[in-house]
């Protein structure tokens, strides 16, 4: 078939046939058409050229179009691009899972790998569950979780997401119930009080008999409203869930792979999951994979038990392209100054956002290693900022009263200094529009 769709009426077609991200497929905001990206920059099909401030959602942390991953993939293309992972192995998988476990905190030392974070957290809570089934628990069921998290799309997701921002009132008979503590309110250990935790407390001593496991966010709450907290409340989870026979899952999904300033964002706090979820990043920004890493203990009871197997197997479970792109971001991460560079990004948020703070119209600011915060009083008018924010060369992309970046770790010091110069001039511009 020849292509059906000429010179720029594809546009015209995907705006009314292609859903995007949480939007409507009538109405929305139009989408900026990408041609190609290079590095930092995305260069759009009119020829105008924008500095990228999201990473496309934390995962491009080496740039687009990066030759050592464009190489891995290629290579990985000649030799085979799929295998199914039913009954059948390859060495991409391997090595990614030697990487992994090097990698993470001491006792996660097994490895699945699939498709997706929301797939990943999907696993994560079944192997909760069968854990405790093994053990003789089946009444073991619900997660207790923290609210204004995030943890995905699919059901077993959304249910432990923020109820409000996770709309669980749309989909109430899908959705599981779980326990909803409040989330954390200090940001650093100095300011550490007991009440923070207190309401999380009562919930796992009233119900630790029907929880399987804690699921949350380690220091940073994304997508649910990029909120930061105190390594010392995750350090107080972990005790009260040792003390309480209930496992802890770490969504590190969004914090993974270096972006708080720590490898891992757990590390922050000194501690290690029973189940990690990692995702995003985990490929540079390439392919879509997850992974979910557990303890042996966790592991060889789920498999030692009826029905002595993980009940899981995505189609395109470990996928070889995905799996060897990922060897290779890894590495190139590895072989990086990314602590510098991740310093080097805290450093400049400090000098050009946190002046933001005694701004009319902007409630706080918040920076947390390669990552920058401007939460305003109003959501934004998304419109405009969008248009104010393209013509001034930069993408951004806020959410509600978020206006937030997360660069790509390559990113150089001028190119930062552009985005953020940018970002300011244009949130200062739409508070006065606005006002
Ligand atoms: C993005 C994200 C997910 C979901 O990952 P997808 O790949 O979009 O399914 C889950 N948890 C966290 C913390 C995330 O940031």
């Amino acid at each position: 078939m020849p292509n059906l769709l000429n010179d720029n009426s594809w546009l015209d077609f995907e705006k009314t046939h292609l859903w995007h991200p949480y939007a409507p497929l009538e109405g929305a905001l139009p989408p900026l058409p990408v041609k190609h990206a290079q590095g930092v920059h995305l260069t759009l099909e009119d020829g105008r050229k924008l500095i990228d401030g999201m990473s496309s959602w934390w995962s491009v942390i080496h740039g687009y179009n990066h030759p050592v991953l464009n190489d891995a993939l290629k290579e990985q293309m000649d030799k085979m691009a799929h295998v199914m992972f039913g009954g059948l192995t390859h060495r991409p998988a391997a090595e990614l899972a030697a990487r992994l476990v090097k990698l993470t905190p001491e006792p996660l030392e097994r490895v699945f790998l699939c498709d997706s974070g929301s797939v990943s957290v999907e696993v994560a809570i079944k192997m909760a569950i069968q854990y405790w089934h093994a053990n003789g628990r089946p009444d073991k069921q619900r997660m207790l979780t923290i609210r204004r998290g995030y943890h995905g799309d699919t059901c077993g997701a959304m249910a432990v997401c923020d109820p409000e921002t996770g709309m669980h009132h749309l989909f109430t008979h899908m959705l599981s119930e779980h326990f909803f503590a409040e989330a954390p309110t200090v940001v650093n250990d100095a300011d550490w009080q007991d009440e923070d935790i207190a309401g999380f407390r009562d919930l796992i001593e009233a119900h630790h008999d029907e929880i399987a496991a804690v699921i949350l966010e380690p220091i940073v709450q994304g997508a649910g409203g990029m909120r930061f907290y105190a390594p010392e409340y995750l350090r107080q989870i972990r005790a009260l869930c040792d003390s309480h026979k209930v496992l802890l899952i770490a969504d590190e999904i969004a914090t993974g792979f270096g972006r708080t300033g720590t490898l891992f964002a757990c590390e922050q706090a000194g501690i290690s999951p029973d189940i990690m979820c990692l995702g995003k990043a985990i490929t540079g920004g390439y392919m879509t994979l997850a992974a979910v890493l557990t303890t042996a203990e966790i592991s060889t009871t789920i498999s030692t038990n009826p029905p002595k197997a993980f009940m899981h197997g995505p189609t395109f479970m470990a996928n070889p392209l995905a799996c060897a792109v990922a060897n290779a971001s890894i590495d190139l991460l590895l072989d990086s100054p990314w602590q510098e560079r991740i310093a080097a990004m805290s450093k400049a948020f400090d000098h050009h956002l946190l002046p933001c703070r005694s701004w009319d119209g902007v409630a706080d600011v918040r920076i947390k290693g390669g990552i920058g915060v401007l939460e305003l009083n109003q959501p934004v008018r998304m419109a405009a900022i969008t248009r104010r924010f393209v013509d001034k060369g930069i993408w951004i992309r806020p959410f509600g009263k978020l206006v937030y970046v997360m660069p790509p770790y390559v990113i150089s010091e001028e190119e930062l200094n552009s985005l953020l110069t940018a970002m300011t001039e244009t949130v200062a511009e739409e508070l006065a529009a606005s006002a």
